[in-house]
């Protein structure tokens, strides 16, 4: 098998590389050095990457509670392991996208396949409590590479073959038939020949192994096989015929019974659009297939199916492990009173963001913030009380932030906010809102009656009208300016540009 696979590999050898971003992605993913500042370079430099991890980050599969605006913000809330598989899913699309004028329609019938098999893999290793959703989609997405590289370098060999299949498995049949190898081995080449991981090249390359024995192989690999047939279902005629055939497999290598599978495709079904549009394809639900996925709606919300309850314990279980982990190397980069990030962490913190901004020419605001009149607190109602207030005002200034923004405390009554990839009079606006929020609200109840403070914050941006040569010139220069808000009578935002109340 190996020399003949080698004489198809002939024809394709002539297919393109990835493009050069897809290239540095690859190169990022190996690299156990990378972290999100190269990343960002390279997404950064092709605007219609940027666009499409934006457009992700924002997209309900990542929902956050606020609209993030840039890809600072979009990156550092995906983080760099999901932002490198999505970024190379993106380049490696784009590149198997320039579709033969002579195949458009077979070619777009494989892309669409792939794209709800990538959205399959990722449900069905949601529904196992795989932990890595992004990989499962790229590997869903990419499984059939090798069919596109076929189609691309020898279409006339291929299309009949593509016509004269009934189905996937029958494809891969002809194919060991006429090719001596699938297109899920070529794929695998590719993968390998592209210097994809090497989790990639695996999943990729048993993506056509139907049944027969598959004891030893591990879950994600299996999710990746079986998203195909069940991308499958949505491309059907017969979807409930399509349905009962697959159910046996789901539930030998997945181990999942009727009701769960059908809950899995109601979750496919639901993200299907989104997805659909990142991607650029039109997929549309058979009506038989959208009875299904309604079924499956109306059973979600009536049963209480043991089953159902043991499989959210135990990821509820293996969220609270993680949790707990995590949660641990947070403590020692926490304020111990204020539950905010301490000063140390600040450190390194404001030295990524300040080298990120400087190397993208993004906006970087700080706001240097002082409690008004602290020691009066103190002084009328004691340290206790005033430890109280501390905790409640840092709490309540992080909760009225975005999650991307880093809320520390600097020292004593003094924080500090970070607000990457956010322009002077933004950040200006959005501080001055927090104030009134803040002013509105109890920090502390000594004696039954409610305790208010204010704050004076000074804001100074990292780009835009001023550039600092390093982060101690643009601390101090948000700290001159808070100096002046206390000067000018407290309570009170002011900016570098802004620095008195009249100005
Ligand atoms: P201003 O408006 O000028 O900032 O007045 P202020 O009273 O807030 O400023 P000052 O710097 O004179 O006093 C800060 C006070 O904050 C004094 C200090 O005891 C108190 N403080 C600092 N850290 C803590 C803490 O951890 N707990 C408590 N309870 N108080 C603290
Ligand atoms: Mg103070
Ligand atoms: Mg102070």
């Amino acid at each position: 098998m190996r020399s003949e696979l080698e004489a198809t590999l002939g024809y394709v050898r002539n297919l393109p590389s990835p493009p050069g971003v897809a290239l540095r992605v690859i190169q990022l993913a190996q690299d156990p050095d990378a972290d999100l500042g190269s990343t960002a370079d390279v997404v950064a430099m092709d605007m219609a990457l940027s666009a499409r991890m934006l457009r992700i980050a924002n997209s309900p599969l990542y929902a956050s509670r606020r609209r993030v605006d840039n890809l600072a913000q979009a990156l550092a809330m995906l983080g760099l392991n999901a932002t490198l598989s999505l970024a190379l899913g993106f380049s490696i699309a784009r590149a198997m996208r320039n579709d033969p004028d002579l195949a458009r329609e077979p070619y777009e019938r494989i892309w669409r396949r792939s794209v709800i098999a990538a959205m399959a893999s990722r449900k069905l290793g949601q529904a196992k409590g795989i932990r890595r959703a992004e990989e499962l989609m790229l590997a869903g997405l990419l499984q059939d590479i090798g069919a596109l590289a076929l189609l691309q370098t020898q279409p006339i060999r291929y299309l009949p073959l593509l016509d004269q299949a009934a189905d996937h498995a029958g494809l891969a049949a002809l194919e060991r038939q006429v090719l001596g190898c699938t297109h899920a081995e070529i794929g695998g080449w590719l993968a390998q020949h592209w210097n994809l991981p090497g989790y990639l090249q695996t999943a990729i390359e048993r993506s056509e192994a139907g049944g027969g024995d598959h004891d030893d192989e591990d879950t994600f690999n299996a999710c990746v096989a079986l998203s195909g047939p069940v991308a499958d279902l949505w491309l059907s005629e017969d979807a409930e015929a399509a349905r009962i055939r697959l159910l046996p497999l789901i539930q030998a290598r997945l181990g999942l019974d009727s009701a769960r599978f059908d809950a899995v495709l109601a979750g496919i079904g639901e993200s299907l659009p989104e997805i659909a549009a990142i991607f650029d394809v039109h997929i549309a639900s058979p009506s038989q297939l959208e009875d299904i996925l309604d079924h499956a709606r109306e059973l979600q919300s009536l049963r209480s199916l043991r089953e159902l309850q043991d499989a959210a314990e135990a990821r509820r279980q293996a969220d609270e492990s993680e949790h707990r982990a995590r949660h641990l190397t947070e403590q020692i980069s926490r304020d111990t009173l204020t539950g905010v990030f301490n000063r140390h962490h600040l450190e390194s913190v404001l030295e990524k963001e300040f080298d990120l901004a400087l190397r993208h020419d993004w906006p970087l605001s700080i706001a240097f913030l002082d409690l008004d009149d602290f020691k009066r607190i103190n002084d009328a109602h004691g340290h206790l009380v005033g430890d109280e207030v501390l905790h409640a005002f840092a709490q309540a200034l992080q909760k009225l932030l975005r999650v991307t923004d880093t809320v520390a405390r600097y020292g004593g009554e003094e924080f500090l906010v970070l607000l990457p990839g956010t322009e002077e009079a933004v950040a200006v606006g959005v501080m001055r809102r927090v104030l009134t929020d803040i002013a509105a609200t109890a920090m502390a109840w000594p004696g039954g009656t409610a305790l208010h403070v204010t704050f004076s914050a000074g804001v100074a941006t990292q780009g835009g009208r001023e550039r600092f040569s390093s982060v101690a010139d643009l601390l101090k220069a948000a700290d001159d300016v808070l100096y002046s808000c206390k000067h000018h009578g407290r309570n009170r935002v002011m900016s570098r540009s802004q620095p008195t109340p009249g100005a």
